[in-house]
């Protein structure tokens, strides 16, 4: 059932028309992948160019860079869904060529009908934020991410929520050979194992609440 619902929210997102500049430039909607019943989601703020040509989250340079760290915790893009909080490419057209921008307030807010709904079938224990934008965005505005990365924080949207650096920010720092990659790596591991703890703990409870029903009969 959740399949049905999370394929016609997609279907519909992919046809949206809310923001009227970025509805002008992008190519097109990039709505997620990965697992939907994965327990742990992440969370970056928006796709960028090679994210809009192909449709796909985080498939470019940073993309690539969190992949080597999803396989460095023996995981790959199947055993998390990853999405975006806003679904088309912010850019402006500067002399006939696109340039990236952050998304608007109002673009951010926009998409909420799109990423909340997506947060509440997916009903992951974890999100995992990439990057301050989406930090500031899901846990809090004053979010400071070098020194509270790596934290568990509660959360509205998930049982609980963290945040890690942003790929390309590491990129710009050195890339895999830098710290600031095995930080990238050092969340990943927490967040999912934090995740699947979680989803294994809520499985025993509504077990246990079955079996107590089930001896009320
Ligand atoms: S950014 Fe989100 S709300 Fe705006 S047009 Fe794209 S899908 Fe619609």
């Amino acid at each position: 059932m959740i399949d049905n619902s999370f394929k016609k929210l997609k279907e519909e997102c992919l046809k949206c028309v809310a923001c009227n500049q970025l509805t002008k430039t992008r190519t097109n909607v990039v709505f997620g992948e990965g697992n939907i019943k994965s327990p742990l989601m992440l969370i970056g703020e928006g796709p960028g160019e090679t994210e809009d040509l192909k449709g796909v989250p985080f498939v470019g340079k940073a993309g690539q860079l969190l992949e080597e760290a999803l396989q460095d915790n023996n995981l790959t893009r199947n055993d998390v869904y990853i999405t975006n909080t806003v679904k088309c490419r912010a850019c402006d057209m500067v002399d006939g060529k696109k340039i990236n921008r952050p998304p608007s307030e109002e673009e951010t807010n926009n998409c909420r009908k799109w990423l909340l709904p997506q947060i509440s079938l997916i009903d992951p224990e974890l999100i995992l934020c990439i990057g301050a934008p989406s930090a500031k965005n899901l846990i809090r505005k004053n979010f400071k991410i070098t020194q509270e990365r790596g934290l568990y924080f509660p959360s509205n949207y998930a049982k609980c929520i963290m945040a890690t650096l942003h790929p390309s920010y590491i990129l710009r720092k050195g890339g895999v050979n830098s710290s600031f990659y095995e930080l990238l790596v050092k969340d990943i591991c927490k967040a999912y194992y934090a995740a699947k703890e979680l989803r294994s703990k809520r499985m025993s409870s509504t077990s246990i609440q079955l079996n107590s029903r089930a001896e009320l009969f």
